[in-house]
């Protein structure tokens, strides 16, 4: 193992960066996050769920519970038709030993919950620091370069700059970008609104002709949102149309659907509007030299998975483990894929295959119940929910080879 203490240049303060810094102090490497955006949180943004995985996740860290504070159970999904004919209910994971289920959380509050932790364990950030360059040196191992003309140097660089990725780049200049997966994604918030069906189970609905998901939380409001099948949204489109525009679209798509979706569309607000759904189904290479990504950096699932936080966060935890028990970067770094690919890749398919069956269809609507009855179900989808990460657990036995074995079976 590496006694020297390491300093790591975290790209990123969204959801992997906070948590890989939280992960790697425990490991005995000090890092910095460098954040693009210039301060360090709004209350904009709407909502995303943190699975029992994520959770999970976090437990490693003993992060979890100012996260699971600002959020709010949401332990199954009942899926229904445009026409009102219930087709299913998922479980959203079977929980964790301490009976917590899967959150929904505003993204603002994550990030809150994650920056502060992070600041009260003596985690500095700096802000206004877009990644635009990095160069390796075999004096001072890692310096990136921002846009406003500053740098700042470590023993490595861990890009978790989101879908977008620029360190994915740097990495490999012929990386794949994201891929728009068909769906605008709209989210908002109902305030005072009486639902017939119980707080905390998210009813989701295949429409007619867009699909929409609402779930009544604990201050009598109801969060919602819609994907509408549609091309990419064009940066004039967006500037040239208001909320109360985008609001009026949305209850034209779903008048003739059944439940609340056009009522609580009117009488709520958008918190999220005409977002373009990306995803990145697989990257070929997730380091080079001193430079890795994780997060949605290296695999973003469309959001329909539910899985991308949790994801990043599972990342974050597992690559600071293998940083602990692998001599150097570069055997650091292999392990750390060799763990992660096969699962991360086998989510973002499935939630490839799931955004596809937003966009209506007869075959979909006769297919549907189906697939809820024999194979959307809590078990088959444990291997999602169930992962658990042992912080305590040594990837490689003191002393020993590299136990490829283990690796594999992890
Ligand atoms: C509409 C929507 C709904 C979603 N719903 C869910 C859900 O319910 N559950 C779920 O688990 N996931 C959901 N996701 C996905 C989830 O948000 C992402 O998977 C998750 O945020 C990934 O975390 P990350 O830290 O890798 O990236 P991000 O959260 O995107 O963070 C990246 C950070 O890097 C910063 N950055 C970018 N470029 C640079 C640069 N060059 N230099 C410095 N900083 C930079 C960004 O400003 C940002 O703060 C949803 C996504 C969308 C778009």
């Amino acid at each position: 193992m590496n006694t020297k203490r390491r300093k790591a240049v975290i790209i990123g303060g969204g959801v992997a960066g906070p948590v890989a810094a939280m992960a790697l102090q425990r490991a005995g490497i000090e890092a910095t996050i460098y954040e693009a955006y210039s301060q360090r949180t709004t209350d904009v943004g709407s909502y995303l769920t943190v699975a029992t995985n994520g959770l999970d996740a976090l437990c490693a860290l003993d992060a979890h519970r100012p996260v699971q504070a600002a959020g709010f159970p949401t332990s199954h999904i009942v899926l229904l038709s445009g026409s009102g004919k219930r087709l299913g209910k998922v479980s959203t994971g079977g929980g964790l030993p301490d009976g917590s289920t899967t959150i929904t959380i505003k993204r603002s509050h994550l990030h809150r919950a994650l920056h502060e932790q992070a600041l009260n364990r003596g985690i500095r950030f700096e802000f206004g620091k877009r990644l635009i360059a990095a160069e390796t040196t075999t004096k001072v191992g890692v310096i990136a370069r921002f846009e406003d003309g500053s740098q700042a140097s470590g023993d490595l660089l861990i890009g978790c700059d989101g879908v977008h990725s620029v360190t994915r780049r740097l990495i490999d200049p012929t990386a794949p970008a994201g891929r728009y997966v068909g769906l605008a994604n709209f989210g908002g918030y109902t305030r005072d609104f009486t639902l017939p069906v119980e707080p905390g189970v998210w009813q989701m609905i295949f429409g007619k002709r867009a699909f929409f998901g609402y779930v009544g939380d604990l201050n009598s409001g109801v969060v919602w949102f819609a994907n509408v099948p549609r091309g990419e949204i064009s940066k004039a489109e967006r500037q040239s149309t208001t909320d109360q525009q985008w609001q009026k679209q949305l209850i034209e798509l779903f008048a003739e659907d059944r439940g609340p979706a056009a009522d609580l569309i009117a009488a709520g607000e958008l918190e999220l509007a005409a977002g373009n759904t990306y995803d990145l189904p697989s990257v070929p290479k997730w380091h080079n030299g001193s430079l890795v990504i994780i997060g949605d950096a290296a695999h973003a699932p469309s959001p329909t998975s539910g899985q991308g936080a949790s994801l990043a966060m599972e990342d974050a935890v597992i690559l600071a483990q293998c940083l602990r028990d692998f001599p150097d970067h570069a055997q650091a770094f292999g392990a750390y894929e060799r763990l992660r690919r096969q699962r991360v890749e086998r989510i973002v398919a499935e939630a490839a295959r799931q955004s596809n069956n937003k966009i209506p269809g007869f075959l979909r609507d006769l297919m549907m119940p189906l697939i809820f009855k024999f194979f959307v179900t809590e078990k088959a989808l444990s291997w999602v929910h169930d992962h658990h990460i042992d912080w305590n657990a040594r990837l490689v036995p003191a002393g020993s080879a590299v136990n490829s074995r283990r690796l594999a079976a992890a």
